[in-house]
């Protein structure tokens, strides 16, 4: 028997290193993890440079290798990716950028770079969208809310630039700056123009709008200005479906990596409950994977309140996470003709708070995968496993192999 269809699961940033308060352990060497351990017992491990040795990578690039889409050939940039996540359609050749919702006083001074973390601004969002108008630079506006007080811009129209400064002060008390091309070209010139014409155009909109005069009266700060950062220009991605043959989905809490799966044509599935942090709904979103499984032959799923952790820190609440979230996994040990794939996307080891190239921990379990004598999901353990190390770029030969999706090299 060999399995036919294939579950992803990125465990964010779940890997790490020695933690002092965990007795020298690793968040995953100290947690309880039986369902983890039973499928390592059961499949075939090792451990993975996501990128390649030494590179820390970052979600998106890290997501995209892992996909077979080397980063450095497609990464053009954060803004189009988030964008993309946000639901707007980005077609090769948009400018993306990435935005915060922000309050400034009289002056225009910054006071509050999150807008009291404001969330639920789609109604500005909405009347932006609709009433900036940017026809006279050729350039149509979308813009949409993310998460809480983030939002994404895309701007659509000929020769435009993304090689473009940010207006975002990064400190508070401070008037942000006007965005100016960071190169001669005439394209830059043309997007640090029209987004100047944007931010002149929003800021009477979000004062006189409704929801802020509330917050006024309430004494919340207002969400009055947008703070745009991480342009980048949508580059041609080719659909996951042509390039492995599988149909997929994406199931995830960051917009950022549902703008991955949206920009390669993976189906996006919302979850009730999703927050990307450690109170999502772990159970909703397994359940999710195992229904879209039925209909698709790929699905993949991120789970995000581990990276969280590692940045804040937080050694023992990281593994805390990681025992619930070996908990909510029970399901997947039913599954029949599917692979398994668990891995990080990158370690963020809780003494950095950061991302680091520590090579994360694999493991493939499934039908017709060989087993080895690994026992336990760790970084240690894992490393002694059959797959050896191997680079994130292989991952999705390798599973198109145990799949019978590969293709004979020779005769
Ligand atoms: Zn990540
Ligand atoms: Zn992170």
């Amino acid at each position: 028997m060999t399995a036919r269809k294939v579950l992803l699961l990125i465990i964010d940033g779940v890997s790490d290193r020695p933690c002092n308060e965990l007795g020298r352990l690793t968040p995953l060497q100290a947690a309880r993890t039986p369902i983890l351990d039973r499928i390592t017992a059961e499949g075939v491990s090792g451990i993975m440079d996501t990128i390649g040795p030494g590179i820390r990578p970052g979600s998106d690039t890290s997501h995209l290798s892992l996909l077979g889409y080397p980063p450095e050939q497609y990464y053009t940039g954060r803004g189009p990716l988030e964008a993309a996540g946000t639901g707007i359609t980005m077609e090769p050749g948009m400018v993306g950028f990435r935005c915060n919702y922000a309050t400034i006083d009289g002056n225009g001074h910054v006071i509050d770079r999150r807008a009291g973390r404001i969330h639920n601004t789609s109604l500005l969002s909405r009347i932006v969208e609709e009433m900036v108008d940017l026809s006279s630079f050729g350039v149509d506006v979308l813009f949409r809310s993310g998460a809480g007080h983030r939002a994404a811009l895309a701007f659509r129209g000929e020769g435009l630039g993304a090689c473009v400064s940010s207006n975002d002060p990064k400190k508070e008390g401070i008037i942000p700056p006007a965005f100016v091309p960071l190169s001669d070209s005439s394209a830059d010139k043309k997007t640090a123009d029209a987004l100047n014409e944007f931010i002149r155009q929003s800021l009477p909109l979000l004062a006189d709008h409704p929801l802020n005069q509330d917050r006024k009266r309430e004494g919340l700060p207002m969400a009055n200005m947008i703070l745009i950062r991480g342009a980048g220009q949508m580059g041609h991605y080719e659909p996951f479906r042509e390039r492995y043959g599988l149909s997929g989905s994406v199931i995830s809490a960051a917009t950022l990596i549902t703008g991955i799966g949206k920009s390669l044509g993976l189906r996006y599935v919302m979850v009730e409950g999703a927050t990307g942090s450690s109170d999502t709904n772990l159970e909703g979103k397994v359940n999710a994977a195992l229904t879209e499984l039925k209909e698709q032959d790929f699905v993949l799923l991120n789970i995000k309140g581990a990276d969280e952790a590692g940045h804040d820190g937080r050694a023992i609440e990281k593994k805390n996470f990681i025992e619930r979230i070996d908990s909510a996994l029970e399901p997947l040990l039913d599954t029949n003709d599917c692979l398994i794939v668990v891995c990080a996307d990158h370690s963020t080891p809780c003494s950095i708070r950061d991302h680091s190239a520590d090579p994360v921990p694999l493991v493939i379990r499934g039908d017709g995968v060989r087993t080895d004598s690994v026992m336990h999901f760790d970084e240690v353990a894992c490393a002694e496993g059959g797959l050896n190390r191997i680079s994130g770029q292989s991952l999705m030969p390798i599973i198109c192999d145990l799949i019978n999706k590969a293709k004979k090299y020779g005769a």
